[in-house]
């Protein structure tokens, strides 16, 4: 085999996926399970996937500590599909969604509910910049509302939910694309959590649906049948072919985070992590200036910029020079974004931390 030239890809998605992972794959893609056929090859109606399928479905809640009174639907057409399915299903003229505005994404879904005339604004952080995300005392929520729906991790500007809303039991629903199975967290407060899987769990594609069954059974009788939830429920996501080969990614990725000690271990590396390129921010005398507030700082996307912006330009090429790739931001906030995922090693964090003291000194 060739080198294995490997760069550290601070992407913000699809992202980094754990080398064990990408190896374990290739190394059984021409012969999944001694079935003489590839895992894309396989009928989805078949004993091996079926395996496949149900032990991913397992592993997720027993990850997520949820019981048999929640479900895993598998879905595609990406989190933006979910933005119009979660309104369609759950929300009407009386009873609307309410929204948390905390980013792109969180206005993006608010959109979806706007269009179809059941959404409103429950508290936003917009007129401020998106620079935290909205606390409790900030939150209007409807006690007539079918949800309210919170993104947990704002990937564009870099801001994460830090407590889980009090709802007074108006049912929690959560995107959580960019920050699924990154720690440890009461999942039982959510009524509805999904996520686009190509940000910490595996390739685009597919979007894990965790959910409680009592909720999907609401699900609108007058949609057609693949916007139903209740579809996807009671075939047990078979209801068409799924996308076999995510699924049986996103399963090695549930695998691959057990083995190295669950969720409570994914929030330490992230942890610790995040700290490193916090700290160099903090100490850097206002050189890097952090988009976030402190109380908002996301553990999977650290956003800041510098001093100018042909200094941002020097700063990723000469990044790249390092192996360091990806840490561009978006262009509606700017500057440098590094996205630590799960699989992105402290090792690799370490690294980069250094080129910003070394940059940092240099300019
Ligand atoms: C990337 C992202 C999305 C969009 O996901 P798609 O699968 O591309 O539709 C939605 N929400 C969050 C939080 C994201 O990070």
């Amino acid at each position: 085999m060739k080198d294995l030239k490997r760069i550290y890809n601070f992407n913000p998605g699809p992202a980094t996926l754990p080398l064990e992972v990408l190896k374990e794959a290739q190394e059984e893609f021409l012969n999944f399970n001694d079935s003489g056929m590839s895992i894309i090859e396989i009928s989805h109606r078949s004993k091996p996937y079926e395996k496949v399928h149900a032990q991913t479905k397992a592993d997720v809640l027993e990850l997520m500590q949820l019981g048999d009174d929640y479900e895993v639907l598998f879905i595609q057409g990406g989190a933006s599909l979910q933005f119009a399915m979660i309104p369609m299903n759950f929300a009407s003229a009386e009873h609307k969604g309410n929204y948390i505005l905390s980013g792109t994404f969180a206005t993006n879904a608010y959109n979806e509910a706007k269009i179809l005339g059941v959404g409103e604004i429950a508290a936003s952080s917009k007129e401020t910049g998106f620079h935290h995300v909205p606390q409790q005392d900030e939150l209007k929520i409807n006690p007539d509302a079918a949800y309210l729906h919170i993104c947990n991790n704002n990937t564009i500007y870099g801001t994460e939910f830090h407590y889980i809303p009090e709802t007074n039991g108006v049912p929690l629903i959560a995107d959580m694309s960019s920050d699924m199975l990154s720690r440890e967290w009461d999942f039982k407060k959510f009524d509805f959590i999904y996520a686009g899987v190509q940000k910490n769990l595996g390739p685009a594609g597919v979007v894990l649906v965790v959910a409680k069954k009592s909720l999907i059974e609401k699900s609108r009788e007058t949609l057609p049948t693949m916007l139903r939830y209740d579809t996807f429920f009671k075939k047990d996501s078979l209801y068409n072919t799924p996308p076999e080969f995510c699924i049986y990614m996103v399963g090695k990725v549930a695998k691959w985070i057990k083995s190295q000690g669950g969720l409570k271990e994914m929030a330490r590396r992230n942890s610790t992590k995040a700290k490193l390129l916090y700290d160099e921010i903090d100490n850097s005398e206002g050189f890097y200036r952090g988009h976030a507030d402190k109380d908002s700082r996301s553990f999977m996307n650290v956003t800041f910029r510098l001093p100018s912006e042909d200094l941002e330009k020097k700063f990723v090429a000469e990044a790249l020079e390092k192996n360091l790739s990806g840490v561009k931001g978006h262009r509606s906030v700017g500057g440098m974004r590094a996205s630590i995922y799960n699989a992105m090693s402290i090792e690799g964090v370490e690294i980069l931390a250094e080129f910003m003291k070394e940059f940092r000194k240099k300019n």
